[in-house]
Formats: structure tokens, sequence, C-alpha cells
């Protein structure tokens, strides 16, 4: 049997060997899935929403022997694993408490003799390819409301957080979701590819622009729901009238969360050239202040990266802006190991020819750029082919409003960044994927709408 090694990022240590799959695995699983979906789709809704309720028990009562796994394999400072699992719960309560009135059945018309109906079926069967990241956030965005909805669910998580993956199994089959009904598969890339070899109802993605081009060529011609949730490149305009130490201070913390590894992380900033140098100053004594070290420690802010190819990534953006002109203020450079580590970096003097500013970094690293004003920063945040998140600091509801709506992007933040709510859809414009997570959109997005046309007499 093969073997997939489990790794600390933070200090290279092995963690595990976990027995892995394998395409004729996969195969069987995915018959497995088909065989069980009809059944957990014929239980009451009741029945799924108190599964769900028993698995948001578990979360709470592991807590933190939880974070301790997730930090340990991704690197992620443990106050920030803690978060994530907290911030689970009210998702968890919103898709629990929507689901029902999301998916009842609707008569839209009863006239004449004859009636009109909308109904919500589960898709069947639908593979889930996940990302390390947020690896609790981005599996239960899809896994959730798919098997409220009854879909049974084939939930690959990433090889960088596949013992998180197999505690959100445990915790489901402890939960009562049956064992057939939600499957995890263990492995890296070709085990996703053996995945999109199966017949599936829906494939659900979340990970790079460059995974999820590979797999839009594999499921596209198949008639097979596709989303692709993928990265981003989100601009921030800090506008003249902004106090810039409040949103240095919000930025650089929007900027360098999660060591910068997060999907909606600020990637480049643009401030007007009146707030410039005060923003800049207070963005790196903040940046300075950003405690580095064991993920381990409650007060570290700035963990592993946990990737080492993203190391690589990360200093060829560096080599760029500098050889192009960019100014230094605090890092580019890694930091000693063991284990995969970078110092928070901050450039000013950047502009649209540098990597840095245009492909996503993926680390502790920003650009910020002085403009001249409000149509230059628009179409700077608007000159890219991602459109994830955009935001606008200032204390002019009505400036931030007609800024925001020219912007080319799923989600707005006036005077907040990398933040995701469950009330709200979750999508991304452009390269930044299709389809929708959260929000009552990302409940439906597991069902297909049948029309019924019935004539009463
Ligand atoms: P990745 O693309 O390297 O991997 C994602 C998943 O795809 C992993 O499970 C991996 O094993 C699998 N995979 C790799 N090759 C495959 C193949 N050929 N066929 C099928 N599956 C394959 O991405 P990652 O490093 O895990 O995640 C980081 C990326 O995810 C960043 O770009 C980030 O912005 C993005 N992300 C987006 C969101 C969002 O909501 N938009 C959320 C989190 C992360």
């Amino acid at each position: 049997m093969t073997t997939l090694s489990i790794h600390n990022p933070a200090n290279g240590e092995k963690i595990a060997d976990v027995p892995a799959d394998d395409a004729a695995s996969v195969a069987a699983k995915t018959a497995r899935a088909r065989a069980a979906q009809a059944g957990w789709a014929a239980r009451p809704l009741a029945d799924r929403k108190e599964c769900i309720a028993r698995f948001r028990d578990g979360v709470v009562r592991d807590l933190e022997k939880l974070a301790v796994t997730m930090t340990r394999e991704t690197g992620k400072p443990i106050s920030m694993s803690r978060n994530e699992l907290n911030g689970l719960l009210g998702r968890l309560d919103f898709f629990v408490g929507m689901v029902e009135p999301v998916t009842a059945t609707e008569t839209v018309y009863d006239e004449g003799g004859m009636r009109e109906r909308i109904e919500h079926v589960p898709l069947g069967v639908v593979g889930n390819i996940s990302a390390w990241n947020y690896p609790w956030f981005v599996s239960c965005n899809v896994i959730v409301p798919a098997l409220l909805t009854g879909n049974a669910v084939l939930y690959k998580p990433s090889e960088y957080a596949t013992l998180t993956g197999l505690e959100i199994a445990r915790l489901l089959h402890e939960a009562g979701v049956p064992e057939d009904v939600f499957q995890p598969l263990v492995g890296a890339g070709p085990v996703g590819a053996s995945l999109l070899e199966q017949k599936l109802d829906g494939l659900f993605f979340t990970g790079s622009y460059a995974t999820g081009t590979r797999i839009a060529q594999v499921i596209g011609p198949r008639f097979v729901k596709l989303q692709l949730e993928l990265g981003g490149k989100d601009p921030t305009y800090v506008c003249d009238d902004a106090d810039p130490k409040t949103a240095a201070e919000s930025l650089a913390d929007g900027a360098m969360y999660n060591t910068g590894q997060s999907c909606c992380s600020v990637e480049r900033i643009y401030v007007h050239e009146k707030i410039h140098d005060a923003f800049l100053a207070a963005f790196v004594e903040t940046v300075k202040g950003f405690k580095v070290g064991d993920p381990m420690d409650e007060a570290t802010y700035i963990g592993a990266i946990t990737r080492t190819p993203q190391l690589d990534v990360l200093d060829a953006q560096v080599a760029d802006a500098q050889a192009k002109g960019a100014q230094l203020h605090t890092g580019g450079q890694r930091l000693r190991g063991p284990g995969n580590w970078y110092a928070p970096t901050v450039f000013s003097n950047v502009d649209h020819r540098m990597e840095l500013m245009r492909e996503e970094s993926f680390g502790p690293i920003i650009g910020i750029q002085k403009v001249g004003g409000d149509e230059e920063a628009v179409a700077l945040m608007n000159d890219t082919r991602y459109g994830l998140t955009a935001g606008v600091y200032t204390p002019d509801v009505a400036r931030a409003e007609r800024l925001l709506s020219r912007l080319h992007a799923g989600s707005l933040y006036w005077n907040c960044c990398d933040r995701v709510s469950p009330r709200l859809p979750w999508s991304g414009f452009g390269d930044s994927g299709i389809g929708i997570t959260l929000s009552t959109y990302g409940i439906e997005a597991f069902t297909r709408p049948r029309a019924w046309h019935m004539r009463t007499a």
C-alpha cells in the first residue's frame, strides 16, 4: 500500500505516514458513494441537520486537539487555528439554519387548472478537491451544504492538510453521516486526478489557478457542475482623507494574517500621495512588531510557509521587484530553518511591471504604490486578470461606494479587508474562479432545481 508522509513545515520533522489512495481505491470509493447517495437523500432533512449539529458538537469538544493538528501540519499560528475553528461554528449554524428555507419546494403558480412547482434535488455524488490554507473553512463550505442537501461527498483534502481532513471525516462519521456517504481520499495531485476520472455529478475545487485550469480542461466537456475557487491579487486603495495609522494597522493585518497565505489576503496597496509617507511609516512599524516564530507559541503572529516551493516564488518576486527599482523597508529574505520561513517583507516604489504587483504572492510580502488620485487608483486596481476582493479606506461612504462599484471583484470592502461572511456569497471574477460558496447561493449550488408542471383540473 502507498503512504503519504506528513511533515511539519515549521521544523521539517515527519509527523506521520498515512495510508494513501490510488486509482483503484478511488474508483471503489466512488462506487460505494453512488450506492449510498439515494438512501441519504431519502432521509428526512431533520436527520441530516442533526448530523451536522452533532458534528458541530464534536468540533467544540475537540477544538484544542484539532487546532494543534492543524498547526502542526500547516505551520499556522495556534491562535489562528483556534480562530478558524471558532469561526467555523457560525458557518455551520448558518447552513443548518438556512438549508430548509433555501431548498423547500415552492409553488410559484396555481391558476386555471395548472400548478407550477420548483423542487430542489441533490446533484448526486460530488467531489471536493481542497486547499490547505484554511482547511476547515474551505472544505466545510462545500462538504456541509452538500451533505445537508442530500449529496454523497468524495473529499480530497490537500496533501498539506491531510490529518485535518481525516479529523473532519472522523467527526462526521461519529456524528452519524454514513461512512459511504462521506469518504476522504488521501493523497496528492494524482489522487485528485483519479477522482476527476470518476462519474461525478459535481466537482468543487479550491486551490490555485494552475490546478483549476487543469481541472476545468478535464471536467469541462463532461457537462458536470463545476465550481473553482482560485487565487487573487487583491488590491486596496487608501484615500487622502483616511487616517493613515488606522488604515496601516488594519491593512498590515490583512496582508500578513495567516502568514499572508489567505486567498483574500491584501496583495497590493495603493495610497494617495498626500498620506503615502505617513501610511508607509505606520505600516512598516506595525509589520516590524509582528512576532515571527514557533507556531505553537500563543504570541506568534507570523508562522511557517506551508509549501516549500512557495519560498522560490517569494524569492523571485523580491529579486524582480528589486531589479526594477522597488525600495525594501523590511524583510526581503528567507529566515534560517529548519523548516520554511520567510521574513515579513514590505516594498514601496513598486509598479505594475513587477511580478509582486501582478501575480499572487501567497506569503508575508506586500508592495505599496503611491497614486495621484482616485482615477489612477481605480485603473490600477482593475489592472489584473483576477477579481476576488478589493477594498477602499476613506471615512466618506459615498466616495467609497462610488469607487467600489467600479471595481472588478466578487467581494468589496469599505474600511475593512481579508474578511469572509457566511451570509454573503463568496465568488471570484475573472481568473479567480467560477461558482459561489457561502450565502443562500452556496446552498443552492448543491442542488438542481426541477420544474413540475401539474394539471389540476
Ligand atoms: P493547489 O492547486 O496546489 O492544490 C489544491 C488541491 O488540488 C490539492 O488538494 C491538490 O492535491 C489538488 N491537485 C493538484 N494537482 C491536481 C490535479 N492535476 N488534479 C486534481 N487535483 C489536483 O493549491 P493549494 O496550494 O492547495 O492552495 C493555494 C491556492 O488556493 C491559492 O492560490 C489560494 O489563493 C487558493 N485559495 C482560494 C480560495 C478561494 O476561496 N477562492 C480559498 C483558499 C485558497
